[in-house]
């Protein structure tokens, strides 16, 4: 996309909406998409700098940090970037922005940053692999137990998966 400055007055706003596809994102995106990626280009230009924001918004199918399981993630993001004539993006010979690159950008951190396949989700059990969202081990009560007498025994329920059951502090 080109954003000729010919074209352009002082202080509009101009917008510019589009619908990105699988084919559109191949390459950028590493992840299938499970409905397409909104893409918006607004600009504003004040004094010569052209203000430019770039936003992504769609689903993607991705795979749970915690627990792998395939599910839907929200793919997303926003840039900011300040164009003038001396930015990467200007074209001197057609006096004009070209910004597919940021756009391209965009597309590329949309990517989700967290997974999880559902707000609570248990994980996998570190000791027997077994998705806790499904099925229930008892590698969790083999463990040895903190003491009830021990300081460090009300953070064992505060972070039960955490470092506190050999006394350490380091969270
Ligand atoms: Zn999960
Ligand atoms: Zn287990």
């Amino acid at each position: 996309m080109r954003i000729a400055l010919s074209e352009i007055a002082e202080g509009r706003s101009y917008r510019y909406d589009a619908t990105f596809g699988d084919e559109d994102v191949s390459g950028l995106l590493d992840l299938t998409l499970a409905e397409p990626l909104a893409v918006t280009v607004s600009h504003t230009t004040v004094e010569g700098v052209t203000y430019l924001r770039i936003t992504t918004k769609g689903k993607v199918y991705a795979r749970c940090d915690l627990c792998s399981e395939e599910c839907i993630a929200d793919a997303s993001c926003a840039i900011d970037e300040e164009l003038t004539i001396d930015s990467d993006c200007y074209d001197a010979d057609d006096d004009c922005y070209d910004i597919d690159k940021l756009i391209d950008e965009a597309v590329v951190m949309s990517a989700p940053r967290v997974v999880r396949c559902k707000p609570d989700c248990k994980g996998l059990c570190p000791v027997c692999g077994k998705n806790l969202n499904v099925e229930h081990c008892d590698c969790e009560q083999k463990k040895p137990k903190i003491g009830e007498n021990n300081p460090f025994a009300a953070l064992q329920d505060i972070f039960p998966t955490g470092g506190a059951n050999n006394g350490s502090t380091k969270m």
